[in-house]
């Protein structure tokens, strides 16, 4: 919790009770113009933590930017006990180009953390984000999507290991925790570093707005702002069933071993059962199609949307559920096929 209750960044502070909409710089284009990024800053009335809610380091990862809009714009925070730092387009080159990296020679702003003033374009801007808008805060949520052409559940991504982490990440109440540190230079990692507990939100697709995925994601801040007695909200929810895919849990990422066009027979968040068929890799005539089938029961984490592949390709991301997990999820999955 910070013991000074104005939030400051360089070139401003935000008073308790005050709320602020600026664009800040944090590079300059080939035309000398400023590259600025979104930021509001919500300082409630009472005491209580500094939390930043990021999107777009990835700029085509689009679902994250409607959360944080949502919270920030449309959730009512008027009895909010802590501040919110809301960091919708991080990434505002990626974006406009509407791709995931930097244009600037594919940078990956998410790579990039914390940054260097002195340092590349891509470090540079990382810097500019971090010092003043993550480096103030108790902990993070920093909302990305899979990789364009493919689509993922709603889950967290956590290093586990940090008792900070593990409950920011079981407050958010997905169905699903992956327990990874993370490589060097991804913002959940280098905040976490520096004693700012951070967790990544991965759901959906890149390029869309996924309503049912915002609102579950809406709904895990709500949880994580409970936790924390950020704000009076309904609980800290239970999502029925979780599991934490550890470095012990078998999961894999399913590639061809064939190109070709994918007739996929599974959606995200469906179980597959061992030796089920879960796609089927066909030629331009539809003969001698290739089946591929699931290596052992578990979840279909991740499935490929674009039905295009090289050899080599990942097709989906199956994970390992324990027996009692399964046992829910069979039943879960059963119920939904009951009702339609
Ligand atoms: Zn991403």
């Amino acid at each position: 919790m910070s013991t000074d209750a104005t939030f400051t960044y360089n070139g401003g502070k935000v008073e308790p009770g005050e709320r602020q909409n600026l664009r800040y710089g944090i590079s300059e284009t080939y035309l000398g113009d400023p590259i600025r990024i979104p930021v509001t800053i919500i300082n409630g009335e009472a005491d209580g933590p500094t939390v930043f809610l990021s999107a777009a380091a990835h700029g085509d990862e689009l679902n994250g930017i409607e959360v944080v809009r949502e919270i920030a714009h449309e959730w009512d925070l008027s009895d909010l006990a802590g501040a919110l730092v809301c960091l919708p387009v991080m990434n505002v080159p990626g974006f406009l180009a509407q791709q995931r990296y930097l244009p600037i020679y594919d940078r990956d702003l998410n790579r990039s953390f914390p940054g260097d003033e002195e340092s590349t374009s891509a470090k540079r801007m990382a810097a500019r984000i971090f010092d003043n808008f993550i480096a103030p805060c108790d902990f993070g949520l920093d909302f990305h999507t899979s990789t364009r052409g493919r689509t993922n559940m709603l889950h967290v991504r956590a290093d586990m290991s940090d008792d900070e982490v593990a409950r920011l990440a079981k407050a958010f109440g997905s169905n699903v925790i992956i327990d990874t540190e993370g490589s060097d230079g991804i913002l959940r990692t280098e905040a976490t570093r520096i004693g700012i507990p951070t967790v990544t939100i991965e759901m959906g697709e890149a390029h869309r707005f996924q309503r049912g995925l915002i609102d579950d994601a809406l709904a895990g801040v709500a949880s994580v702002f409970t936790e924390y007695g950020l704000g009076p909200e309904p609980g800290v929810r239970w999502p029925g069933w979780r599991t934490v895919i550890g470095d012990d849990s078998e999961k894999t990422w399913i590639r061809a071993d064939a190109g070709g066009i994918v007739d996929m027979h599974h959606e995200r968040g469906s179980l597959v059962h061992e030796g089920e068929r879960i796609c089927t890799l066909t030629n331009p005539f539809k003969d001698d199609n290739v089946s591929v089938t699931a290596p052992f029961t578990g979840l279909l984490v991740g499935v490929l949307e674009n039905p295009v592949v090289y050899p080599g390709n990942p097709l989906c991301h199956l994970v390992e559920l324990e027996d009692d997990v399964q046992q829910v999820v069979e039943r879960e999955q059963s119920d939904h096929g009951d009702s339609g």
